[in-house]
């Protein structure tokens, strides 16, 4: 992604403020979605497109998140647009999981972090914020780390930008077979 800028603008979900009732200044926060799903959307871009998707496979694929917790946060996924985990095929399913693993082993390589939250939220109600397509997080953790996030203030520090993971990701991602 050298030297062309993202706009991700089209494709992920923002957030913005609105005026609700303007007699009262009173804003509320509000995701806006693009049309589509930004899965599907980033899966048709594909790696090194102008999106966050790093490596695709026939079945699955890994997508950098726009809204990380934390440095090196992934999202792997399947590329079909599925929001049940009993809907996904076997070969699906193998996919998915072998790239777990190899994004889990790359983070290790590239961030050393001291841990790591792997997992995925099945459904609305479970915390989804995209459930028709599933995903699963890859959440690298460092000792102390929960310092930077104060989460009542909604302001996360992030020490490196959405194009700077994404470069340092991507020849590890390159060098995958599958
Ligand atoms: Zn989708």
């Amino acid at each position: 992604m050298s030297g062309k800028s993202i706009n991700l603008e089209d494709i992920w979900p923002q957030e913005r403020d609105f005026i609700s009732r303007p007699e009262r200044y009173k804003y509320v926060r509000k995701i806006v979605k693009p049309e589509g799903c930004v899965f599907c959307n980033e899966a048709n871009l594909g790696p090194k497109g102008k999106g966050l998707c790093i490596f695709k496979s026939q079945q699955a694929m890994v997508v950098v998140n726009k809204y990380p917790y934390n440095t090196g946060h992934l999202l792997v996924l399947p590329i079909r647009h599925v929001g049940h985990l009993w809907d996904l095929q076997e070969v699906e399913y193998s996919e998915l999981m072998f790239l777990l693993k190899k994004s889990v082993e790359i983070i290790e390589k590239v961030y050393q972090p001291h841990g790591l939250n792997l997992g995925m939220n099945h459904g609305k109600v479970a915390g989804a914020g995209i459930p028709e397509h599933l995903h699963w997080h890859i959440i690298p953790r460092w000792n102390g780390d929960t310092n930077f996030f104060p989460l009542i203030a909604e302001t996360k520090v992030h020490p490196e930008t959405l194009e700077q993971s994404y470069e340092k990701l991507l020849p590890e991602f390159e060098k995958l077979e599958i």
